[in-house]
């Protein structure tokens, strides 16, 4: 399992709310979730336009919509929204190297 579980449990989530935090980040490279055609690309590559970063633009919907879920009783759901927005986040840092400027961007987006 990748850092997510340890980061939930310090946070304070119960071991198994972390599990599904963090088998919900995991899932996010699955199923090509990482290709540029069939997949969302911009989950873990700054695909956005602009100022704006589209990894931070998911993982504030994705926060959002787990709070809306939690307060409609649906926790599962909630924790794995959590997990998927927290997945964005830490793609920021994971590729940071890999397509770092817009420009570098606009022209993998040609290819
Ligand atoms: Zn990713």
């Amino acid at each position: 399992m990748n850092g997510t579980y340890p980061w939930a449990i310090d946070a304070g989530f119960s071991s198994e709310d972390a599990i599904v935090i963090a088998h919900a980040d995991d899932a996010v490279d699955d199923n090509f979730n990482y290709a540029w055609i069939v997949g969302v690309p911009g989950r873990h590559f700054d695909t956005a336009y602009g100022t704006a970063d589209s990894r931070t633009i998911f993982a504030d919907a994705d926060l959002k919509l787990a709070v809306h879920l939690y307060n409609r009783c649906q926790k599962h759901e909630a924790l794995m929204s959590l997990g998927r927005g927290l997945h964005s986040i830490q793609d920021i840092y994971a590729h940071r190297d890999a397509l770092s400027t817009k420009s570098t961007q606009a022209g993998m987006m040609m290819l």
